[in-house]
């Protein structure tokens, strides 16, 4: 199969250097394996995403010389996929509304029965208080989440490939991770129709993503991806996550760290070679 790799931005704020790494280094790899590199625009949050977002970031990865086929795929106009594999989960009854706001969550993990506080890859691990509601009993602003523990009675649990030199190598997946290290996972919310962890895996499905080139940051969050694959039966890509780019304080670099931005060397009269040696490319 043709390596198809993808970078996969969200319009809510300009790229800067970090996101310049990734996709120059998702472009180089699809280069030099004579691949496909693909732009998608992960709109699905309507509150944050906005067209000058997406324009800027367009223009910022021209600039630094990437090439992409057009039209590119933009998630909000695939809801009705999204809304598919929610389904399939919900009909396999691994699903349940949950109601509890951030503060709940917080208190709840942090009830003295509950030990110490966990984290997974959407900060803390949801302490199961929904868990065991049914469907039926959805409300309009409930999130919808999967049920570990009985998702793992799906089936054997798989592995997945990793490129990326921190972690590279062969990883499988085990019960105590899921259910201690990342936790029910948020599907769908009221305003985003998908989360970010179930459009991700459809996404690339439906793209052909052979690659996934992405920060390090979502390592752990590759093992819940590889799991919906087995559940939704999915084609499964192989992972590189490379290091982030990260401030002289050490601090990884945020949206809003505009002392950075892309748009910011542009005017400053950087050259696209300039940034890839800032980087280290
Ligand atoms: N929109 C996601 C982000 O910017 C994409 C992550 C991914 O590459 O899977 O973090």
């Amino acid at each position: 199969m043709t390596f198809t790799t993808r970078f996969a931005p969200s319009p809510t704020g300009p790229l800067h250097l970090g996101h310049a790494y990734s996709a120059l280094l998702a472009h180089d790899m699809a280069r030099q394996a004579g691949g496909r590199f693909l732009l998608r625009i992960d709109d699905l949050d309507q509150s944050r995403s906005r067209p000058e977002w997406e324009a800027q970031l367009k223009g910022d990865l021209a600039w630094l010389g990437l090439t992409w086929p057009e039209p590119c795929r933009r998630q909000s106009e695939h809801l009705p996929d999204y809304r598919a594999a929610l389904e399939r989960l919900s009909a396999k009854g691994l699903t349940y509304p949950c109601r509890c706001s951030r503060r709940d969550i917080a208190s709840a993990a942090s009830a003295p029965q509950e030990g110490a506080a966990h984290f997974g890859p959407d900060g803390l691990i949801y302490p199961g208080t929904c868990r065991g509601r049914a469907m039926s009993e959805a409300e309009p602003g409930d999130a919808i989440r999967l049920d570990i523990q009985k998702a793992l009675g799906e089936g054997s649990l798989p592995g997945f490939t990793e490129t990326g030199a921190a972690h590279a190598g062969q990883h499988l997946l085990t019960p105590d991770y899921l259910l201690t290290g990342i936790g029910d996972p948020v599907l769908a919310r009221p305003h985003m129709g998908a989360s970010y962890h179930l459009s991700v895996v459809v996404d690339d499905a439906a793209q052909g993503v052979t690659d996934v080139i992405r920060g390090e940051d979502l390592f752990t969050a590759t093992f819940l991806h590889r799991f919906l694959q087995m559940l939704l039966e999915l084609p499964v890509p192989r992972y590189h996550h490379h290091p982030l780019v990260r401030d002289e304080a050490g601090k990884r670099l945020a949206k809003r760290d505009d002392a950075r931005a892309i748009a910011r060397y542009r005017d400053d009269g950087l050259s696209p070679d300039a940034i890839r040696r800032k980087v280290g490319l």
